[in-house]
Formats: C-alpha cells, structure tokens, sequence
C-alpha cells in the first residue's frame, strides 16, 4: 500500500503552506500548528517538521515521541547551536532543509526525501513480510518435527498409553492451548485413555467412563467439531473453546476423539491447526490399532502356549523344511527338546524309524499319513501327520499303550475261547455229518441236517478265521521269504477256477512276464488274494467280469483284483477293513459272510509292510488293491 498522507508542522501558517507549495500535488496535506492538541498520528509518506523558535526543547521532544519510526524532514534556522544539531539528530531527519531556503532547492530536497521514505516504507514491508514467512516456516516446522517424533514412537514403542500421552501433549503444544485428552469408544461408552494438565479429580478417573455430548457428536459423525465458546465437556469440565478430532480405523471405523481445549483463555484455531491434529488424531489410531493387533497376537500366542502346555498329546509342529517350530511339552520331555531346537531339523531330536520316515513320507506325498511309534521304554504312540498349507506339518502323537494291551489281551481271549470251540464243534460236525448212516432219514429229517451242517461250517469258518487273525497279527508262522506274487496269484486262481466257472463268471489274470518278487510268508499272500478274490465272487453279478492285474515299478509290487459288482457305497468303504464290518443293505443280505476277510487281507499285507485301499463306484464295481515293497532277485540271492 503507498502512502499518501504527508503532515507538516509549524508555528506560523504562511511558512507552512510555503512547505506545502513545494510537494507534488498528488500528497494528501495535514498540518499542525505546534501547542494546538496532540499531534495526528498515521503513518506518512512525511513529516515536515518546521522546528519553533519557541520552547524549541519541549518541541523537540514531543516531535521525538510523536513521529517516532516515520520519515522526517527538519526545517531548521540558519544557524543552529550544537545543542540543537542533537537534539534534531535523535528525530533521525531525512533531510534537514536551512531556513529560509532556495525554492528549487527546496523542492529537489523534498522530492529527495519522499523518494527516500518510499523507498525505506518498501524495506520496511518487506522485512514484515519476510519476518512473517519466517514465523510461519517456524512453526511449521516444529508442527513436521513433531509429527515426525510422534510418527517415530508409534511405531517403535508398544506402550500404547505413554504413546497417547505423547500425542496429546504435541498436540497442546501444537495449537497452544491448555489442556487436552484422547478418549476411546468401548461399545457405548466412552473412556478416557490420556490427558494432559487436566485436574487431578479427572484424570484419577483414567480409563474409566466419561460423559462428553460433544465427543459422541464426533464419533457419530465422524468429523472434526471446532468451538470457540463456552461449552460442557468431559463429566462436566467447562471450556472456552476446543478442537475434536476423530480417530478412525479401517477395521473399526470411528474409534475415538482427540481433544484440545483452553479453560480460562478464548480459543483461535486455524486451518493449520485442524490440518496437523488430524494428522495426529491419525498417529493415535494407528497406536491403538498397533496396540490392538499386537495384544490379540499375544493373547493367540498365549492360548497356544498353554494348550502346547496342557495337552497331553505328543505335538510337533514343522515348517515345510521339517524344520521345528512348536512343540508341545509333551514332546519335549519324550523326546528331550530343548528349547534351541527351535528352528532346527527335526531329525537332529527325533532318533524314532517310524516318525523320521513319517516325516520323509510326508515329505514326498503331502497328504494324511499315520504310524505307530513304539517308544524305547515300551510305550506306543499312534502319530498321525497333517499337512497344513503355508505353515508346514503338525504331528499329534496319542498314548495308546493302553489300547494296544487291552486289544492283545483280547486278541488272545479270541483266540482261547476259539481254539477251545474249536475241538467240540468238528465233533458235533462229525457226528451229525454220520446221522444217515445209521437208520433212515425223512425227507425233513434230512432237511434239518442240511441247515445244521450248513451253520456249523460258518460257526468253523468263522472260528478258523478268527484264529487266523490272532495268528497273523502275534505274528506266529509268518516266516518270511522271498517269494514270488505272480506264482501266488496263480495258485490263488486255480483255487476259484472251479466256483468261478459255476457262477458263470469270466475271471482275466494279467501278469507281467518278469517274476514279481517280493519278501513274505507265501500262504498268508495267497490267503489275502484268495479273500479278495473270494469277494470279487460274492459280490459281483451274473456274468460279471474279475480281473487280477499285477504289476511292479522300481520299489514296490501292486496288486489290484477288480470285479464288476454291486460296489460298495462311499460312506462305508472306510469299514469295510475293520473286523466284522459287513455292508448292509439289500444286494447284500442274501451274501453270507464273517466280516473277517478284509481285515484278514489288511493285518497280511500290514504285516507285509505294504498297503492296501479299496476304489470303488456302487452299482458298478469294485477295485480291492494292495502295494508290497519290491524284493529284488539280486537282494534275494
Ligand atoms: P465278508 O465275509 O462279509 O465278505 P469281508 O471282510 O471280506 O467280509 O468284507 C467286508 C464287507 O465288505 C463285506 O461284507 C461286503 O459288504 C464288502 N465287500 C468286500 N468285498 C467286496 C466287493 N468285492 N464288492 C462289494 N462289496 C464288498
């Protein structure tokens, strides 16, 4: 802004307007005769100061007070004293004029010194504004400094309340006010969290419920809330004036209210303050969220720890490495883990045949594998292996030591109460199979006998079979040899050829050329192609089709017996494995059983170290099928 304004002073009217003659004419003139009330105060282009010849000194020193930072001319008497030469030099003059002056001389003088002013008035604005752009790059700079502070504790600290109180304390300092708190949502109440310079009385309440209308209006809205007059907050705290911020999260929206707010002084908020406080209303949320994962990842790893604690199963838990990552301590006492096992290969701690191959298997397949694990002081574990996608394996080992002496002993109550049965009943066989030899029989007579023998051989069959099991799985006669699958299979064959043919089914035996050698007790292998075949008999239709194929790859030999039968539903195919599990519905109630050839089937080829699966389609047929480790002629000379 230019200025206009140009004031001179004197004593006397005519040397006054002599001055004013001599000034451009676009100046704005006041004039002030010295003694006639104060001085006009503005700010002038400049001030012509006609110094009296009166109460020079008095003059002077009003001048001094009066035109203090505006730009002055003096106009002096020709000859002035040195006390007055100082006097003058303290107004600063522009310029000092001698009176009475040269006219021209005069003017040059005047228009010098409007220049002059000018030019020092541009300084002078530009100075302020310089001064102001400072102040402001000041403070915004301190408002950076602080956020990046803040920034930095947020992230580096999990104390979530000492990073709460940081927050509100930067921010009081921030928009200089008195005091300031963060309160947070919990369902429909609110708490507060942090505080600054607020009363003792209040801030004994920390963390417990405050009533603030204000807060729940920014809650609810979600937006920031600025007042400037008096108004109720926080259980009946008065301000003059305060700032609400929001605390949002992405996860649980609107989670809080960071506060500022004077009580004794009137507010002035800016932009700039609204601008920085969202910014650190945006810190807080990330500290409560921060503080709100990290707590519920403790508390995850907690409930794993004592569950790794409390269980009495044997857990491991490997990466997909076999590397161990928990355990449970269970199995740290069973298989003496210590506590640098962490991370390490589980074969390093696990000196067990069994569950080292179930981890190479695993390993390999990638799918449900279980073994039992029998431990150097006798105690069996049943381990079952589950992979698990982008953690690895987990392992649960249970006790069954148990389990195992009560199925031995009751194995071997089978097999007593078996074998004693065992001796009448081929007595009471025999002598009923003699009946007719020694009088006539009725027809019905003979019809009686008929069914009695019928059921005697079941009560046998089914009493051989049982003694067969308990036979099989105490491992007794099960020498082992290397034999060959192929020849087995043939003789098992020959056995049906004859009830094949009666059933008018079509049986197909496809063998590879090359003996299929494997390492076993050769009559138990043909009673398990017998039992399978024997069912791929019973269970199949008038003019079905049976094929045994076998065939061997590098490690194993593999044996399937598939029939075009009456198939076994999904749900059952599990049990049909499991000892007198016999399938019930109506293609099966006319077939006569034990429901102990599969199981007989799977304790040989378990015995065997193999496998054996069932793949089957209802109404279409099925596929029995059993893999044995290849014994190789060269291992078996
Ligand atoms: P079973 O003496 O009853 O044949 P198994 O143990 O040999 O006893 O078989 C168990 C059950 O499995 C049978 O009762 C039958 O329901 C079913 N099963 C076995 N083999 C076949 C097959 N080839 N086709 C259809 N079902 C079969």
């Amino acid at each position: 802004m230019e200025l206009r304004k140009v004031l001179i002073l004197g004593e006397d009217e005519s040397v006054i307007q002599g001055i004013a003659g001599l000034l451009p004419d676009k100046y704005e003139l006041l004039t002030y005769i010295y003694g006639t009330g104060t001085i006009p105060s503005a700010s002038y282009a400049l001030v012509v100061a006609i110094l009296p010849r009166q109460k020079l000194r008095q003059r002077l020193s009003e001048l001094a007070m009066a035109l203090e930072h505006q730009p002055v001319v003096l106009v002096i008497p020709t000859q002035p004293s040195l006390s007055l030469i100082n006097a003058m030099l303290s107004l600063r003059p522009l310029y000092v004029l001698k009176y009475p002056y040269r006219e021209s001389a005069a003017r040059r003088a005047l228009a010098e010194a409007l220049h002059k002013s000018h030019a020092l008035a541009k300084r002078y604005t530009s100075q302020q504004q310089l001064a102001e752009t400072n102040r402001q790059l000041s403070q915004r700079l301190q408002e950076l400094n602080a956020l990046y502070t803040i920034a930095q504790e947020v992230t580096s600290t999990l104390d979530l309340d000492e990073v709460l109180k940081r927050i509100v304390e930067a921010s009081i300092g921030l928009t200089d006010t008195e005091e300031g708190f963060i309160l947070l949502r919990e369902g429909n109440k609110l708490y507060l969290r942090a505080s600054k310079n607020m009363d003792s009385s209040v801030v004994q309440r920390l963390h417990t419920v405050v009533v603030d209308d204000i807060a729940w209006q920014v809650l609810r809205s979600g937006r920031p809330v600025m007042l400037q007059r008096e108004s109720r907050i926080a259980t009946g705290y008065l301000a003059q004036a305060l700032l609400y911020i929001p605390l949002h999260t992405s996860g649980d929206g609107t989670i809080g209210v960071l506060g500022v707010f004077n009580r004794t002084k009137p507010g002035s908020f800016t932009e700039n303050h609204l601008y920085t406080l969202t910014s650190m209303a945006g810190f807080a949320s990330a500290a409560v969220d921060n503080a709100r994962l990290f707590e519920a990842v403790k508390w995850e790893r907690s409930r794993l720890n004592a569950i790794l604690r409390h269980a009495s199963e044997a857990i491991l838990v490997v990466d997909e490495e076999n590397r161990l990552h928990l355990w449970s301590q269970t199995a740290a006492q069973l298989f003496d883990i210590p506590a640098e096992a962490m991370g390490k290969p589980v074969s390093e701690y696990i000196r067990y045949a069994a569950l080292v191959d179930l981890f190479s298997q695993a390993a390999e397949h990638e799918q449900r594998l279980h073994a039992e694990v029998e431990l150097e002081d006798g105690q069996v574990f049943n381990a079952q292996l589950t992979p698990i996608n982008r953690v690895g394996r987990v392992v649960i080992m249970q006790d069954i030591t148990h389990l195992k002496e009560l199925d031995r002993l009751k194995s071997e109550f089978v097999s007593t109460v078996s074998h004693d049965l065992r001796t009448p009943l081929t007595t009471v066989q025999g002598y009923i199979a003699l009946l007719d030899r020694v009088g006539s029989l009725n027809d019905m007579q003979r019809e009686f006998i008929g069914k009695s023998l019928h059921s005697l051989n079941h009560i046998t069959e089914l009493i051989s079979d049982l003694l067969d099991i308990g036979r099989i799985e105490a491992g007794y006669n099960l020498e082992m040899r290397p034999c060959r699958m192929d020849e087995i299979i043939r003789k098992a064959a020959s056995v049906y050829a004859d009830t094949v043919e009666q059933r008018e089914l079509h049986l197909e035996v496809d063998l590879p050329d090359t003996p299929l050698w494997v390492h076993g007790t050769p009559r138990r292998l043909q009673q398990v192609v017998e039992n399978l075949l024997s069912n791929a008999i019973k269970y199949n239709r008038s003019h079905g089709r049976i094929v045994i194929h076998a065939e061997a790859d590098d490690r194993h030999v593999i044996v399937k017996v598939q029939d075009t039968g009456i198939g076994i539903p999904v749900s059952e195919q599990p049990k049909v494995f499991e000892r007198f599990y016999r399938v019930r519905n109506n293609d099966t109630q006319d077939i006569e059983g034990t429901g102990l050839g599969l199981a007989i089937v799977k304790s040989v080829i378990e015995k065997h170290k193999g496998r054996v699966w069932v793949e089957s389609t209802p109404g279409e047929g099925s596929t029995f099928a059993f893999v044995l480790p290849l014994y190789t002629p060269s291992e078996a000379n």
